[in-house]
């Protein structure tokens, strides 16, 4: 009796389903797609999780549903390349230990998708990483799997060169190739350079980029220039680029090094990792008046950073804007810029057949302020908020209700039951 109360419902839903052409239409936003170059009011039609179509003028009529996006922008869901999301195994630990935070509370509100973890997990620690947070996020979660074995933390684990190997490193990163996105050394203050050697190895041997913290503490014979001239390959990237304390500036300019500008032209990546202690006014100002920008905008989010300036993604990407980078160029640094640079191309775009993962953002207009690390103010008059967030095309953030029904339409639940009515098996 059941079967039969329902089979009209499900013919009729059939009937629907064959006739649209698309899932989802998001209508009548400004979209920003750097890989493709455009910057235009388009359409984006959606169907079984990928992006269907980017037009001008795509007919409501062929979407089961519509979402109104005039006045927004429709980007890419963006990437950030620099995460702290895993917790680790040691206690009371900075970093891996009590640092780290569940990716989605803060990714899929900022219209983030995909983010990687800098470094948080080691050979030792990648698959508790694995099986405890990445198979369990809406948010794409990759990884630079620390040179150290154990990860980051604190008590001079990090300092520890009898725990940075090659072998078992690069073990790791092949078995899940494509998880692990590349290779992270940070924080190390020695005068050795093992860690990057060692980091350059495994890099090799997998085909995936060494990302580096270079430390804080620059030691004589360890120079910036050594790091991005002579032990890095091109695609390599240099974190915290703005950090002001490692070789960043030219002592008497505050412009860019040499070491930055001759990294720059053999093909080294830089990439903000904002942070809590590595984002400075007078550094990034200086050197983006020159010219010196970004090639990906990261946030180097943890539980820290992100009670400091840094906030979140959008809040990092305001700052640009607010030093004078076009919206254009801040959603390509913070979409296919940094997708090409973890080597996953099918994200940060909006070509047809990539996932439906798309951000919808709103521009604020008024008087806003943004701080660094040191507490230093910038002013600045557009702030970008998140109205809608999509993962292989499910809404999975929604400010207010863009995708939404009036409440009075929403079909009422069926008695002791949660959510819409299925057909039970008989
Ligand atoms: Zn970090």
């Amino acid at each position: 009796m059941i079967f039969t109360r329902f089979l009209p419902a499900v013919l009729l839903a059939s009937i629907a389903w064959a006739q649209a052409d698309y899932d989802l239409l998001i209508k009548g936003g400004h979209v920003i797609d750097g890989k493709n170059r455009i910057s235009a009011v388009r359409d984006v039609a959606i169907k079984d999780g990928k992006i269907a179509a980017v037009a001008a003028d795509i007919a409501s009529s062929r979407a089961t549903k519509t979402v109104d996006a005039a006045g927004l922008y429709v980007t890419p869901g963006l990437v950030d390349i620099h995460v702290h999301v895993y917790q680790g195994l040691t206690r009371n630990s900075y970093a891996a230990g009590s640092w780290g935070l569940q990716p989605d509370g803060y990714t899929l509100r900022n219209g983030v998708t995909a983010v990687a973890d800098a470094g948080s997990a080691g050979w030792r620690t990648f698959e508790d990483f694995k099986t405890r947070i990445i198979d369990n996020q809406k948010t794409r979660v990759y990884s630079f799997i620390n040179i150290v074995g154990a990860g980051m933390g604190s008590g001079g684990i990090e300092q520890n060169l009898q725990d940075m190997e090659v072998k078992p490193t690069a073990d790791m990163a092949m078995k899940y190739k494509g998880l692990i996105v590349g290779i992270k050394s940070a924080h190390f203050n020695g005068p050795e350079w093992t860690p990057y050697i060692n980091a350059e190895e495994v890099g090799k041997i997998a085909h995936i980029p060494v990302m580096v913290d270079f430390g804080g503490n620059v030691r004589a014979g360890r120079t910036l220039y050594d790091l991005l001239n002579k032990y890095f390959r091109p695609g390599d990237i240099f974190t915290h680029m703005y950090g002001g304390h490692r070789g960043e500036q030219d002592p008497e300019t505050k412009g860019a090094s040499k070491a930055m500008i001759d990294g720059r032209k053999r093909g080294v990546i830089f990439d903000v990792g904002h942070g809590s202690g590595s984002f400075l006014f007078s550094c990034a100002v200086p050197l983006m008046k020159e010219g010196f920008i970004p090639d990906s905008i990261s946030t180097d989010l943890h539980y820290n950073s992100s009670l400091s300036g840094m906030r979140d993604m959008l809040n990092v990407m305001d700052k640009f804007l607010a030093m004078g980078m076009s919206l254009d160029d801040v959603i390509l640094r913070s979409t296919w810029n940094p997708a090409k640079e973890i080597q996953h191309e099918e994200l940060g775009n909006l070509s047809v057949g990539s996932p439906a993962d798309v951000a919808v953002l709103r521009l604020e207009k008024g008087k806003f302020g943004f701080l660094d690390q040191s507490g230093g103010r910038l002013e600045g008059t557009q702030r970008l908020a998140t109205e809608m967030t999509l993962r292989d095309g499910a809404v999975v953030y929604d400010l207010n209700g863009l995708g939404a029904v009036p409440w009075e339409k929403v079909p009422p639940r069926p008695a002791g039951g949660r959510g819409q009515a299925t057909p039970k098996k008989q």
